[in-house]
């Protein structure tokens, strides 16, 4: 099993979840628009669901059915992480800032 994030991390990524987890599974780079968990190396804990501020954190069996293709794509980001960022896009795309 897993925890997992979803959709409403995108673009809010603060890293609170991040930041209380004991393996250090959670991960994003600078361009990402939102946190990924290594499925490889969470230990189930839960710590990170509470501080998340947008409810955004999972257990694999309780992932809301809608967001049921952030199980693959947490793990997609550890394999091709541009490939992550793609399906993030098209999941849903970012939206233009002031020009
Ligand atoms: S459940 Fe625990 S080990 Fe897994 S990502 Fe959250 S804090 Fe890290
Ligand atoms: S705490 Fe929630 S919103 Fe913040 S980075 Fe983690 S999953 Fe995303």
């Amino acid at each position: 099993m897993t925890y997992v994030i979803g959709e409403t991390c995108l673009d809010v990524k603060d890293k609170a979840c991040a930041e209380v987890c004991p393996v250090d599974c959670i991960v994003g780079a600078d361009e990402d628009r939102m946190l990924f968990i290594n499925p490889l190396e969470c230990i189930d804990c839960g710590a990170c669901v509470d501080p998340c501020p947008v409810d955004a954190i999972y257990a694999e069996e309780d992932l809301p059915p809608e967001w049921a293709r952030y199980t693959a794509l947490n793990a997609l980001y550890f394999e091709d992480p541009e490939a992550a960022r793609r399906e993030a896009e098209e999941i849903r795309p970012r939206v233009p800032g002031p020009a």
